[in-house]
């Protein structure tokens, strides 16, 4: 099988509430879905996001994919471009365009082409992955709140993710008290500052939570992502909550944070191959994985590959409306599809109603 040709779609898909956190709002999705082609008739498709600004018009998206990106892909076996590793060198690394997307799309290809659902190509045997709620609610108001939770619950979740790190602590307080009202016990709760805090406030919040009752799963991203000796501080300090951190760094970044023991678990985010790599460099720690939120859920497939993944997010987006089939959750657990490939087919009607050339 070779990669013959490319088609890219302009996507801007407005939201059904404001999502955001402690730092950033954002009300509607620019993605950009990029089809690779192959020479037996197959697609492959992967998806890249810009939050918070428009993408490039769809010209320019075309010739900067022409220009830096087509001449490595085309011709190429999918396989074996999805199983390349890089060599890390030089002030041009990273500069491909649709880096993700291409590499989605090489693994989509790759896995129709061995006819195995991605998980299992993968490694993966069971398509169930726990999975959380997550409301990234900060923007909402309280009955947006509650109505979210009672969302996620209906839908069987087990387990919800809060925002946290508002100014006045009272407002964090208010909200694992609105989760408990809601959720009740037995449900794990995660809360995520979004690097809100110095490393002596995320001690003290955290505290002030426990000495209020609520038992915290996991803490996400309390302070700024590099600050590897604070993760360290705050992991011998805080108590019984897990540190969930990396979502915001590299492989380099990734690595530093578990030398540093300042993770209880590895937010592994970014393309497959390198995500795969991180996992185990985690689980030569000892230290269990998460999966954040994933373009289109595609994360199923990795988490449900991996020995050691404790949670994949959920936060239903508005980017499954282009999808057939978006990936099923149920009682709790996400379902990678198990269909050839990544199971996303493209719905050609949404496509065409979210496609903006601009
Ligand atoms: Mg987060």
């Amino acid at each position: 099988m070779k990669i013959v040709d490319f088609e890219i779609h302009r996507c801007r898909i407005p939201l059904d509430r404001p999502i955001g956190d402690s730092q950033v709002i954002f009300t509607e999705h620019f993605m950009t879905v990029l089809e690779l082609k192959a020479d037996d008739g197959r697609t492959g498709v992967g998806f890249e996001l810009q939050q918070g600004m428009p993408i490039s018009a769809l010209a320019q998206l075309e010739g900067q994919y022409r220009y830096n990106g087509w001449s490595s892909v085309e011709g190429q076996s999918p396989l074996g471009m999805a199983m390349r590793i890089g060599r890390p060198r030089g002030g041009n690394v990273g500069a491909s365009a649709l880096g993700l997307a291409t590499e989605t799309a090489m693994w989509d290809l790759a896995a129709q082409q061995a006819e195995l659902p991605l998980y299992r190509l993968f490694g993966g045997t069971d398509p169930r992955v726990r999975a959380y709620g997550s409301t990234l609610d900060f923007h909402l108001d309280e009955s947006e709140f509650r109505s979210w939770m009672g969302h996620f619950a209906e839908m069987g979740m087990q387990a919800i993710k809060i925002k946290v790190g508002h100014p006045d602590v009272e407002w964090d307080l208010g909200r694992l008290a609105t989760v408990r009202d809601v959720l009740g016990p037995g449900v794990d709760v995660m809360v995520d500052a979004n690097e809100a805090w110095s490393t002596k406030e995320a001690i003290s919040r955290m505290k002030r939570y426990d000495d209020e009752g609520f038992d915290i799963f996991w803490i996400e991203d309390p302070i700024t992502r590099e600050d590897y000796p604070g993760y360290a501080m705050l992991a011998a300090e805080i108590g019984t909550s897990r540190i969930n951190t990396g979502e915001y760094l590299g492989f380099h970044g990734k690595r530093r944070l578990l030398e540093s023991r300042g993770v209880d678990v590895l937010n592994i985010h970014g393309q497959f191959q390198a995500s795969r790599a991180a996992a185990y460099l985690a689980g030569d720690y000892g230290v269990p994985v998460s999966l954040g939120n994933t373009l289109m859920e595609l994360g199923v497939h990795l988490a449900a590959s991996l020995p050691e993944c404790l949670y994949l997010e959920f936060s239903d987006l508005a980017w499954n409306r282009l999808a057939v089939e978006p990936v099923k959750f149920e009682a709790g657990h996400a379902i990678a599809p198990d269909r050839p490939g990544h199971g996303i087919t493209l719905d050609r009607d949404a496509l065409a109603k979210y496609s903006e050339p601009g």
